[in-house]
């Protein structure tokens, strides 16, 4: 414990009192102590926060990354830490202790999905360093994989991804061979990479371009649809029909919660094609995106 001296002891001063320096006001906190004493851990949580919030993609994914960065997943070595009577090896492997990074890389089964996902030049350091540098690195890389996909958008999944695919093996007992578990990983980060590069289209980027609507000839009717998604994530279709006439028949509109573009353009379309069906249309031209 220190004690503050602000000035030199002068008796015009008035007396001498205690004041505790670890909070600007003098005045002890259980919190200030805290920090006192666990300052650095406190620094590293700022740094992990920041890296797990700044990961682009979704919620879900975001608070996985928090939990390792903290050392929180429950695998068998943590569980044991905790005194529950749980023999820490891996299930999988059979290797003594099964902590975090053994479960996200070092098991022969994760490594085997990383040899898929990761370039040659890398692989030694990649299956280096500690788990807090192998993360804030990973998590902060700026370079491009597997095409033009962001590693670091690749990285989150991929780890979220193993560490489902650990459990599924646990509880059912059902293995899944690298290849297909990278795959799901490749496809799972396209699409995420996708949805951040639409989301950072600006206005000033976006192609301008005029589109006439042509209408259909008799008998034929027309649908055009159309699905779009807010910076919120919520995403709505909504279509119309209208006949060689150019005259509105039907029109309708669907809200579809969280979703991707893809699937909010298919929705609308699948939304139009059943309204059609329902309302006897049996010759219909299809129109999405106004394309
Ligand atoms: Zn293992």
């Amino acid at each position: 414990m220190k004690i503050a001296s602000i000035h030199p002891p002068s008796a015009c001063n008035g007396v001498d009192q205690f004041s505790w320096a670890a909070s600007p006001q003098g005045k002890f906190t259980v919190k200030s102590a805290y920090e006192l004493l666990d300052h650095s851990r406190v620094q590293e949580s700022a740094t992990y926060w920041k890296l797990a919030w700044s990961w682009k993609g979704p919620q879900s994914i975001k608070i996985f990354i928090w939990l390792v960065l903290h050392n929180r997943l429950k695998t068998r070595a943590e569980l044991a830490a905790q005194h529950l009577n749980i023999d820490p090896s891996c299930e999988r492997c059979g290797a003594g202790l099964e902590n975090t990074i053994h479960v996200l890389r070092d098991c022969p089964y994760s490594r085997a999905v990383w040899l898929r996902l990761i370039r040659g030049n890398n692989q030694q350091h990649f299956f280096e360093s500690s788990l807090a540098d192998w993360m804030s690195e990973n998590l902060q890389s700026q370079s491009t994989s597997l095409g033009n996909n962001l590693w670091r958008v690749i990285f989150g999944v991929a780890i979220w991804r193993l560490w489902f695919w650990r459990n599924w093996f646990i509880f059912t007992k059902d293995y899944w061979e690298s290849n297909t578990i990278a795959m799901d990983i490749k496809v799972r980060a396209a699409e995420i990479q996708r949805c951040n590069s639409f989301l950072s289209t600006t206005d000033s980027n976006r192609i301008e371009k005029w589109i006439r609507w042509i209408a259909p000839t008799w008998p034929w009717v027309k649908l055009n649809t159309d699905g779009a998604m807010k910076p919120s994530g919520h995403a709505g279709a909504g279509g119309l029909i209208r006949d060689y006439r150019g005259v509105w028949q039907i029109g309708y509109s669907a809200n579809l919660g969280a979703c991707s573009v893809t699937s909010a353009e298919l929705w609308g379309l699948f939304h139009g094609l059943s309204i059609a069906w329902l309302y006897g249309y049996c010759r219909v031209m299809v129109e999405v995106d106004s394309k």
